[in-house]
C-alpha cells in the first residue's frame, strides 16, 4: 500500500535544540516513522523528541491525509507521560476502551484507536522521546510489532546520542579555543588572538596598501586602587573600562585586554593619523566620566601610545612595542594623555635594539668594571664607606655611565647576571682592602639591586654564596633598594629583609624622597639608613624647600632609628647645613667622584687630612 506522507509538524524545541533538530535529525525521524509505518502497516506514526523536564518537546508527525491533526495535541493530551511511564512497550488494541484514563482521553480528542508505543532511550536510560504508530480501528497488535518498533527507536535513540556527544565535542572545543584566546576576566581577545589579528592586519596593509594603527593603552594609578581597595575592585574596574573601550570601536576594530592594565585596540583601516588620534581622544573623554564600581565613583584614566602601520617597521612585535614606547613618553609627560610614536622615538628604539643586543655580548665577555665612591663621615672627615658603580668598557663607545644601559638591562633580565657579577667583584675587592688597609673600622661596602634583582626567589642564597666565596663579612654589606622594590613585591620583600638584616647585612633606602615616601612602608619594613635624594642636596643651600625637606626626613630617619646618608654633596657649606641638621654621612663631588678602585686607597689616607 503506498503511504502519502505529510511534512512533519515542528513544534517548539527545548531552548537550543532547534538547530540540532532541524535537518539531519528531521531525515532520522521521518526514517523511523516510515519505516513503523510499513512494518505496522498503520494511518499514522509520530515521533516526539521530550527536553530534560520532559515536557518541552519537538515532534513529527508522518500521516496520511485522511488523518489529519497536530503532533503538539499527543503531548498536550498527556499520552506522553502515560507512555514515558511504561517500563516497556504500550500496546493498546483499543484505547477507549482502556483502564488508563490518560489513553481513553487521548483516544477521544485525537480520535485514534489503536496504538502501539515505545520510548526512545539514551543508553543510560534517560528518556529522550517516544515513537508511536496509530490505528483508527481496533486492532490485536502483535508482541512482534512492538519489538520492531522498539528495533527502531533503540537505532534512533542511538543515532541522536551520537549526534548530541558530537555537537558536545565540538562546542567543547570551540569553548576551549574561545578561552585560549580571551582573557577571562573581561572576556576581551587576549594578547595571543591580537597578536595574530596584528599580523593579519600587516599582512593586508602591505598587499592592499592600507594603512592602520595601533593604540597601546596603560591605566595610571591602577596599582594604587588594587592595592589600596583590593583586587575585586581593581578587576571591577578593568571590566568597567573593557566595556568603555569596546564602546568606541568601529566595526571591524579589535580591542583587546594585553594583560595587568595594558590594553590594545587594533584600528583598521586608518586614512590619517587624524583619525587615530581622533579615537585616542574619544578614549580618554570616555575613561573621564566616573565609574561606579561597589557603590563609589572612580574616575580613571589611561595613558596611550599611539603607531601607524606606515611610520615603524611592519613587524607585529616592533608595532606593539613602538606603541608602549609612545605610551611610556605620555606616562612620563603627566599621564591621561597619548603620545603619538615619531621618527625621534624609532631612532630611540633602533638604538635601544643595539644597547640590548651588544649588552648580551658585554655579558658573556664581562665588559663591565666597577666605580668605587667614598662615603664619608660628617664628623671626622673618615672614609666610613665605599659605593660600587657599575661602568660598561664598551669596545666602540669607551665608558658608559650605568643610567645609559641599567634600564635596557632591568627590561631585559640581564641585569640579574650583571648584579651577581657586582656584588662579586665588590665583595672580592673589598675584602682585598680590608685585608690591605688595616683601618681600625673596616670598611662599608655599599651595593645597588635593582627591582628585579630584589625579586630574584634565590637572592638569599646568592648573597650566602658570594660571602663565602670571597670571604667578605656580612656585617660591612649594605644593599641599596629603592622604594619600588617594596612597592612592587610587598610582602616578600619584608621577608627577604628581614632575613638579610638577620645575617647582619644592612640596607640602605636609595634615592629617598623621590618615589613615593610611604611612611607606612617605613613603618612596617626595617631598615637601616634613608639616603636623601642628590636632587634635595643639591638644592639644599639654594632652595629654603629642599633645605626644609632634607631637614624633615633627616628628623624622620631620626624619630624611626634610621641613618642618614646625604648623597651628592659638592659645595662646602651643603656640608655644613647638613651638619647642623644632624645628618651623619655624606657622599659626592666634594669628596670625591667614582674613582676605579686602584685609585681608593690613596682617598681613604688623603681624604680625613683635608677636614
Ligand atoms: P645611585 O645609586 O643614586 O648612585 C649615585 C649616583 O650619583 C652615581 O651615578 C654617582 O656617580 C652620582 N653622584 C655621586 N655624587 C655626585 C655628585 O656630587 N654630583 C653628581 N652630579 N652626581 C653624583 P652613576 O654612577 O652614574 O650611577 C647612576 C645610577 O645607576 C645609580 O644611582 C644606581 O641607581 C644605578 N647603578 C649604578 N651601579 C649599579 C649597580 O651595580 N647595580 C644597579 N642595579 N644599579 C646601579
Ligand atoms: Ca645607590
Ligand atoms: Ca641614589
Amino acid at each position: 500500500m503506498a503511504v502519502a506522507f505529510e511534512t512533519p509538524t515542528l513544534n517548539d524545541p527545548p531552548a537550543g535544540g532547534r538547530s540540532f533538530l532541524n535537518g539531519t535529525l528531521a531525515a532520522s525521524m521521518e526514517r523511523a516513522a516510515r519505516l513503523a509505518l510499513a512494518v505496522l502497516d498503520v494511518p499514522c506514526a509520530l515521533v516526539t523528541f521530550v527536553g530534560s523536564d520532559r515536557r518541552s518537546f519537538f515532534a513529527g508527525s508522518w500521516i496520511r491525509p485522511w488523518f489529519t491533526h497536530d503532533s503538539g495535541a499527543v503531548v498536550r493530551s498527556g499520552l506522553l507521560t502515560a507512555i514515558l511511564e511504561q517500563s516497556g512497550p504500550l500496546i493498546c488494541g483499543d484505547a477507549r476502551t482502556s483502564r488508563v484514563r490518560a489513553l481513553r482521553e487521548a483516544a477521544e480528542s485525537l480520535d485514534f484507536t489503536a496504538m502501539v508505543a515505545v520510548t526512545l532511550r539514551t543508553e543510560g536510560g534517560e528518556p529522550l522521546g517516544v515513537l508511536c504508530a496509530f490505528d483508527d480501528t481496533p486492532r490485536e497488535f502483535d508482541p512482534r510489532h512492538a519489538t520492531v518498533l522498539e528495533d527502531v527507536a533503540s537505532g534512533v535513540a542511538l543515532e541522536i546520542e551520537l549526534r548530541r556527544a558530537l555537537a558536545d565535542r565540538e562546542r567543547r572545543e570551540r569553548q576551549l579555543q574561545h578561552d585560549s584566546l580571551h582573557d577571562p576576566l573581561t572576556g576581551l581577545p587576549n594578547r595571543s588572538l591580537f597578536m595574530r589579528r596584528l599580523a593579519a592586519a600587516t599582512a593586508r596593509a602591505r598587499r592592499d596598501d592600507g594603512a592602520f594603527a595601533l593604540l597601546f593603552l596603560d591605566l595610571d594609578n591602577f596599582k594604587l586602587v588594587n592595592d589600596s581597595m583590593g583586587h575585586h575592585v581593581g578587576d571591577d574596574l578593568l571590566v568597567a573600562v573593557a566595556r568603555r573601550l569596546e564602546q568606541q570601536l568601529r566595526g571591524g576594530d579589535l580591542v583587546a585586554r594585553l594583560g595587568g592594565d595594558e590594553f590594545a585596540i587594533l584600528l583598521e583601516r586608518v586614512d590619517s593619523a587624524r583619525d587615530a588620534a581622533l579615537l585616542a581622544e574619544r578614549v580618554l573623554e570616555s575613561l573621564a566620566t566616573p565609574l561606579t564600581i561597589g557603590g563609589y565613583e572612580y574616575v580613571s584614566s589611561a595613558s596611550m601610545g599611539l603607531v601607524l602601520s606606515s611610520s615603524a617597521s611592519e613587524q607585529p612585535e616592533y608595532l606593539l612595542r613602538s606603541a608602549d614606547m609612545a605610551m611610556y613618553r605620555a606616562k612620563s609627560a603627566g599621564r591621561a594623555r597619548y603620545e603619538m610614536f615619531d621618527r625621534a622615538m624609532h631612532a630611540e628604539a633602533l638604538a635601544r635594539l643595539q644597547t640590548e643586543r651588544d649588552l648580551r655580548v658585554a655579558v658573556e665577555r664581562e665588559e663591565f668594571e666597577l666605580f668605587y665612591q667614598p662615603l664619608v663621615s660628617i664628623d671626622t672627615g673618615v672614609v666610613v664607606g665605599v659605593e660600587a658603580l657599575l661602568r660598561w668598557r664598551h669596545p666602540e663607545q669607551g665608558l658608559i655611565a650605568p643610567l645609559q644601559f641599567v634600564p635596557v638591562a632591568e627590561d631585559t633580565g640581564l641585569i640579574v647576571p650583571i648584579g651577581r657579577w657586582v656584588l662579586r667583584s665588590a665583595c672580592r675587592q673589598a675584602k682585598q682592602w680590608h685585608d690591605e688597609l688595616a683601618l681600625s673600622e673596616p670598611l662599608a661596602l655599599s651595593v645597588n639591586l635593582s627591582v628585579r634583582e630584589f625579586a630574584q626567589a634565590d637572592l638569599v642564597k646568592e648573597i650566602v654564596s658570594v660571602l663565602e666565596e670571597t670571604g667578605f663579612p656580612a656585617q660591612s654589606l649594605q644593599l641599596e633598594i629603592t622604594e619600588s622594590a617594596l612597592i612592587d613585591h610587598g610582602n616578600p620583600a619584608v621577608n627577604t629583609i628581614a632575613e638579610l638584616r638577620s645575617m647582619g647585612i644592612r640596607i640602605h633606602l636609595d634615592d629617598f624622597g623621590t618615589g613615593f615616601s610611604s611612611l607606612s612602608y617605613l613603618n612596617r619594613i626595617p631598615l637601616d639608613a634613608l639616603k636623601i635624594d642628590r636632587a634635595f642636596t643639591s638644592a639644599i643651600d639654594t632652595e629654603p624647600r629642599s633645605r626644609d625637606l632634607v631637614r624633615a626626613i633627616v628628623e624622620l630617619g631620626r624619630a624611626l632609628g634610621l641613618g642618614t646618608v646625604a648623597e651628592g654633596v659638592t659645595r662646602e657649606n651643603q656640608l655644613g647645613m647638613l651638619r647642623a641638621m644632624g645628618c651623619r654621612f655624606a657622599q659626592g663631588f666634594l669628596f670625591s667622584p667614582p674613582v676605579p678602585a686602584s685609585e681608593l686607597p690613596a682617598l681613604v689616607v688623603s681624604l680625613p687630612e683635608r677636614r
